[in-house]
């Protein structure tokens, strides 16, 4: 079942080099106006800096099948859920 998860990104830092961030640690973000939501934003684990990391198509669609946040594309503010429905607590 949860045979292909990503537990972690290979990414880059600009000050630390290659890194591994835990996927807990990191946002599929979207460009504005992209379907493909391909940039993992996340702080580094050594330095604390937020980075971003281009992914490809695939591993955006693993890290979007795992438990891993993803980020609305700008200017979309899913709302929804704000209020609570009345009777159904
Ligand atoms: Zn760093």
């Amino acid at each position: 079942m949860a045979d292909n998860v990503i537990a972690s990104i290979r990414a880059t830092c600009e000050r630390c080099g290659t890194i591994d961030v835990p996927a807990s640690d990191a946002r599929l973000g979207a460009a504005a106006d992209d379907d493909v939501r391909d940039e993992v934003v996340f702080r580094c684990p050594r330095c604390g800096e937020i980075r971003s990391v281009r992914v490809d198509e695939r591993t955006s669609r693993l890290l979007a099948a795992t438990s891993i946040a993803v980020l609305p594309p700008a200017g979309i503010a899913p709302d929804r859920h704000s209020s609570g429905t009345p009777g159904s607590r």
